[in-house]
């Protein structure tokens, strides 16, 4: 039996549900922290555990070009190489390679470039997508799509999302079905809601274990982001998981999961971490800033992560300050804590039938903390995205 996903419990448009795989049950919604080219930065896999974390998400873009989709697979698959029990999700390298490959040459086949590590030429199609992501042993596979810009024109971001649905079909019949594993749909069309009913159509025409929303998180902002949610989601198969790609903020994820979203990732939380910004219940805090130099408060009284109930802000910052390797660990660490403690706590207020009253306490959390507003800046999960992948490695 493939993947599956059952629905356990519902409040208002939002779902509680369980992923199963092959390696192993998530609870949904399910926040999947980022582990580019086969590591969460800064952390070890029991660290991740430790969070609460049950399911990460790799590169397929940065895997295939270092060390190489087919020396993982002889190295015994991504999961044995990161010592990673839980599911991984792996995309489909199509987004890096808009935004990072260079001397792109996309045609109807699949899209030629070169690699920004040393300039050997690659090409990506849906059949060779599709198998990069088995030889790395993902548990979801992500069908290959074209990444429409934002903004595009309605005729550019139709044409754009067709080719992707012929791309789905081509995915479809290229994906090895094994038990406990699963492809997934991407719907594209841009802001349009004409667009996006068309390539939802075409996706629940083809058959898939999920559906991802697609291009969103390009630069459009909240607004346009819910407003596709709102026009898109209530015309996905509500049998199947919903996964919203590369998203995002706290504030993101609490109305995509009030719309009917089950899954998420984003370099948020771990990007934000290594330049010494921490999402807490009380909001963001820049521990760079001068005010924390002497300030013996745990970073989160509420957080369980080792950086707050063993550290205080005063050390967080002299580590940020002086460039220590902990510093960034540290802040990972609590950053992905923050964010299964996020999700779990939106897990269990959809059980309990009480999802906007708790929404509503995260959110006057946020609002009552001391940060000042100049903390709060720079949080764009685009801008989050590109710098990730443009990052020199340590
Ligand atoms: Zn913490």
């Amino acid at each position: 039996m493939s993947l599956s996903w059952r629905c356990s419990a519902t409040d208002g448009a939002a779902r509680r549900g369980v992923l199963r795989t092959a390696h192993g049950a998530v609870e949904t919604p399910v926040f999947m922290p980022v582990g580019t080219a086969g590591t969460v930065k800064a952390m070890t896999a029991d660290a991740v555990r430790a969070t609460g974390a049950r399911m990460v998400l790799g590169n397929t873009y940065h895997l295939m070009l270092r060390p190489g989709a087919e020396r993982v697979a002889r190295l015994g698959g991504l999961h044995r190489m990161m010592d990673w029990q839980g599911p991984i999700l792996t995309d489909s390298g199509g987004f890096q390679v808009m935004s990072l490959a260079a001397l792109r040459e996309m045609d109807e086949q699949g899209v030629t470039f070169r690699s920004h590590l040393d300039g050997s030429r690659h090409r990506l199609t849906p059949e060779r997508s599709v198998e990069i992501q088995r030889l790395l042993g993902a548990d979801v596979t992500m069908c290959l799509d074209e990444c429409t810009p934002f903004p595009a024109s309605e005729p550019v971001a139709a044409d754009s999302m067709r080719r992707s649905m012929r791309w789905a079909a081509r995915c479809r019949e290229a994906f090895v079905p094994r038990p406990g594993h699963g492809l997934f749909g991407i719907v594209q069309g841009s802001t349009y809601p004409a667009l996006r009913a068309e390539s939802v159509a075409a996706l629940a025409g083809i058959g898939f274990e999920g559906y991802a929303v697609g291009g969103l998180a390009v630069g459009e902002g909240q607004p346009a982001m819910f407003a596709v949610l709102d026009c898109t989601l209530p015309l996905l198969p509500a049998s199947a998981p919903r996964y919203l790609m590369g998203v995002g903020t706290p504030a993101d994820i609490l109305g995509a999961v009030r719309r009917g979203i089950d899954m998420f990732d984003c370099v948020i939380p771990t990007r934000s971490g290594r330049t010494g910004r921490a999402y807490t219940s009380r909001g963001v805090l820049n521990l760079r800033n001068a005010r924390h130099a002497e300030d013996a408060r745990p970073l989160d009284p509420a957080c369980p992560c080792p950086a707050c109930t063993r550290h205080s802000r005063a050390y967080l910052h002299h580590l940020i300050k002086a460039a220590e390797m902990l510093g960034p660990m540290l802040l990972t660490w609590h950053n992905i804590q923050y964010y299964q403690d996020l999700t779990r706590g939106l897990r269990e207020a959809i059980s309990a039938g009480r999802l906007d009253a708790h929404c509503a306490e995260v959110e006057a959390g946020w609002a009552a903390g001391d940060a000042p507003p100049e903390d709060n800046i720079g949080d764009d999960p685009a801008a989050a995205a590109l710098a990730e992948d443009r990052e020199a490695p340590l």
